[in-house]
């Protein structure tokens, strides 16, 4: 466990343990000061396990409704399942789900705006390398060739249609944000204000919690079991992506599920992990990818030009962006904080 200290802001640090998978948590024992237990649900989707609260009169049924709506989400957006609807957009079938359809060409403008660092096309690399399955380093006329059919600029969307060009989606590096805005939707759509998501390294908090307090979200050192830093956050999502989430090592070398679109390799980044703050869950999924693809001097770039709320850990640094240091009430005594 890491020390951290705390930032000009008072509260009391509360940390635990998580697995290699949790990038970004909920730190839910502040809530047992205030008495008022939130209805829960855990389950596992979208490769990754979910925990879920909420508060009020309405939260069981709003939790229940959030469980079933994110399996309905991983049976659209799965490019692994041959059941998926993405699956058959891919394989050619038309006619595809408006909301399919709104979410593949918001897919585009984030690479678009990424200059391709996040690309919805990289699915035949995640294949060759085998991250939905079976991982292994392919050889390089296999990347070589996967390269061929990879790249958002084939890609034709207006919004009603969306022509492939040889092409094929993989929405794995978005899904989970845009079952964070669903929760969001849901929510609001129950009456309920006050409610909290986790999807592995995702996060959306719903309004604050009973009392008027921020939610607190950890940032996960990237270097250890504990936390880089404690983030206090109001209705928006958190998203982190970093190297180190879902990997495998062979003859001594990390190859990672983060792919360089350009390379058709394992990103090779400067970052340990990039974190961004967004209302848009789907917005904030897409550019924590993109970040860690782009290395720290790029990322730093994009993130001023474009008012991006991020937060990038390097070995031995922490980097706010956009506002995030005022987000941030304590930061583990490893890192050094930089103001840029
Ligand atoms: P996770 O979904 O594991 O939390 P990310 O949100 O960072 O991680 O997305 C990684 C997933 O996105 C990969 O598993 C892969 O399916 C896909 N992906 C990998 N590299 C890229 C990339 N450069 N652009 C878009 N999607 C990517
Ligand atoms: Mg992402």
């Amino acid at each position: 466990m890491v020390k951290l200290i705390k930032t000009k802001k008072s509260g009391k640090l509360l940390a635990k343990n998580c697995g290699a998978a949790c990038l970004v948590f909920f730190l839910a024992l502040a809530l047992a000061a205030c008495g008022i237990s939130p209805a829960e649900r855990d389950f596992f989707a979208m490769d990754t396990y979910i925990e879920i609260q909420a508060y009020g009169k309405n939260a069981e049924g709003f939790l229940t409704e959030a469980n079933t709506e994110t399996i309905r989400l991983e049976n659209l957006l799965s490019a692994h399942s041959e059941k998926s609807e993405l699956n058959a957009l891919n394989s050619g079938k038309t006619p595809n789900s408006p909301e399919l359809l709104n979410l593949a060409g918001e897919a585009v403008s984030l690479a678009d705006l990424t200059g391709g660092a996040f690309d919805p096309t990289v699915l035949p690399l995640v294949e060759l390398w085998g991250f939905g399955d079976e991982m292994r380093v392919p050889k390089q006329s296999e990347i070589d060739a996967a390269l061929e059919t990879v790249g958002y600029g084939k890609l034709r969307s207006d919004g009603n249609k969306i022509t492939l060009n040889g092409t094929r989606l993989d929405l794995g590096g978005i899904a989970k944000g845009y079952a964070a805005d669903r929760f969001g939707l849901l929510a609001a759509q129950h009456g309920v204000d006050s409610a909290f998501a986790s999807f592995g390294g995702m996060v959306a908090a719903v309004g604050q919690k009973p009392g008027g307090k921020p939610w607190r979200v950890g940032v996960k050192d990237p270097r250890s079991d504990g936390l880089a830093a404690v983030l206090e956050v109001r209705d928006t999502c958190v998203s982190t992506s970093g190297g180190y989430e879902r990997y495998f090592t062979h003859e001594g070398k990390i190859y990672h599920h983060i792919l360089d679109p350009k390379t058709g390799y394992p990103a090779e980044s400067d970052l340990l992990s990039a974190t961004v703050v967004d209302p848009s869950g789907t917005r904030a999924d897409a550019l924590s990818t993109a970040l860690y693809v782009m290395g720290k001097d790029r990322a730093i770039e994009f993130c001023k030009e474009n008012q991006i709320c991020a937060i990038l850990i390097t070995e031995n640094e922490l980097i706010p962006l956009s506002g995030a240091d005022r987000l941030i009430s304590e930061i583990s005594q490893s890192y050094e904080l930089i103001k840029e």
